[in-house]
């Protein structure tokens, strides 16, 4: 029995020898894991935000030239979603921009409480962004040569809903577009009416579309402009009630989202259901204007619009 083990011990660790020495594999491992070290802080390198991926076309643009170009994709004209500051910017002239109630801020009127209390988000959204106390800006600022009372949305704040503050801002905007004679331009880009307002939401539809329609009676213009998206109370109030109704393009427009319809009618929607194209095929929107040619496209309406009136 001895003798048959030694015979195998000296059989096996022959040719086990030359495969022990394990220089090869060690150096296989560093090499491995040393292109690994390098990606990472290749990652730390690079600064955050310097770059931004198209949803639509998926290429990455340099954020100063995706900046330059108002957000817009300069590889497939794909509209990114805009700030309410930076769009007045695009379109007023340089430092004639007059803010209007710009401390005006909402309360938290119903103590609502839902995942998080109203009070807070408020809180976190104005910390979010030192530039916004609500979802819109308004203000009377000159577009080519002409005065004009100017409400621009901003969906980056709780989703551009309207609440007390986004109704009673666009209100005071339109009443001010009467009492001084100018167009109102509002543009828009809401989830809707604020729910943690309930019914104090809601009734800025009513106000809002009331100033408009004393507005109207005088005479004076109101261009509303629809941008993605715009959804539920803003389209069932001030935003469809323009006397010209423009739109970006592929803007999602409606009432109630797609899913919501296809769900409740157990009906296949049809292809573009609810983008600005299609909303213009059906008669809802006048123009489709690209955010670049807004500022011109404005100028040359009011023109007609304003002819043969005073200058305010
Ligand atoms: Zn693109």
């Amino acid at each position: 029995m001895a003798s048959r083990t030694v015979k195998r011990k000296s059989v096996v660790t022959d040719p086990v020898e030359p495969m022990v020495t394990p220089p090869p594999l060690s150096t296989d491992t560093t090499f491995l894991t040393k292109p690994k070290i390098a990606a990472r802080s290749r990652k730390r390198d690079m600064p955050e935000g310097l770059w931004t991926k198209c949803p639509s076309c998926e290429s990455l643009i340099y954020d100063k030239e995706l900046d330059d170009n108002l957000k817009v994709c300069p590889k497939c004209g794909h509209h990114l979603p805009i700030g309410a500051r930076e769009r007045i910017h695009s379109l007023v002239e340089t430092c004639s921009f007059e803010e209007m109630d710009a401390e005006m801020q909402s309360l938290d009127i119903l103590k609502f409480t839902g995942a998080a209390s109203y009070e807070a988000k408020l809180a976190a959204y104005k910390k979010k962004s030192s530039l916004l106390k609500d979802a819109v800006v308004t203000g009377v600022g000159v577009i080519g040569t002409h005065r004009v009372a100017l409400g621009v949305m901003d969906f980056s704040f709780l989703g551009g809903s309207m609440g007390s503050v986004v109704g009673e801002k666009l209100t005071r905007l339109i009443e001010t577009g009467s009492s001084r004679g100018l167009p109102v331009i509002i543009i828009s880009t809401s989830g809707g009416a604020r729910m943690y307002e309930g019914m104090f939401s809601l009734m800025q539809m009513a106000k809002t579309c009331g100033a408009l329609a004393l507005h109207g009676k005088l005479g004076l213009p109101y261009i509303s402009v629809l941008t993605n998206p715009t959804y539920a109370g803003v389209i069932a109030s001030f935003a469809t009630v323009g006397d010209l109704i423009l739109a970006e393009p592929a803007a999602m427009i409606g009432f109630a989202g797609p899913r919501v319809i296809k769900d409740t009618t157990q009906a296949d929607l049809p292809e573009g259901f609810q983008t600005s194209e299609f909303l213009q095929e059906h008669g809802l929107i006048d123009a489709i204007v690209p955010r670049r040619d807004m500022r011109a496209r404005l100028v040359y309406y009011l023109d007609f619009m304003m002819a043969g009136r005073r200058p305010a």
